[in-house]
Formats: C-alpha cells, sequence, structure tokens
C-alpha cells in the first residue's frame, strides 16, 4: 500500500486509510515433526496487519520494523 506522510492508504482506495488490527499476528512456519503435528512457535514472523475498511485488503508489515514508523 503506498505510505504518504507515514500514514498507510488502500491500494484500491486512495483516500482510505488503513487501520491496524488490535494485535500483532505471527507467520508460523511448520517446523519439526509433521508425525506429531508439534509447531516451533520461535519458527515464525511476527507482523503488524493492516486492513481497509472498504474492501477488506490486507497487508502485513514486519512488526518491529513498521513500529519505528508513525501510525
Ligand atoms: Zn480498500
Amino acid at each position: 500500500m503506498p505510505i504518504k506522510d507515514g500514514k498507510r492508504y488502500c491500494v484500491n482506495h486512495p483516500a482510505a486509510r488503513m487501520n491496524r488490527t488490535g494485535t500483532f499476528k505471527a507467520l508460523v512456519n511448520i517446523d519439526g515433526s509433521s508425525a506429531d503435528g508439534k509447531i516451533n512457535p520461535n519458527s515464525g514472523l511476527v507482523v503488524m496487519p493492516f486492513v481497509c475498511d472498504e474492501c477488506g485488503y490486507l497487508e502485513l508489515y514486519v512488526a518491529d520494523r513498521a513500529q519505528q514508523e508513525t501510525k
């Protein structure tokens, strides 16, 4: 999505701000044994999702980088 003055806008709605979801999420690799189904929680990536209220477009930023930007 375009970032103007530190604010994120939807690719479909250039005038619509995108809103952060309430919490960070994680993309988790399925690392380990498929036989026992255990997932290593250290194998993932913490992300900060942004959603357009109008169309539901979703975009993810890596959390530790996104925190450095203005909201
Ligand atoms: Zn949109």
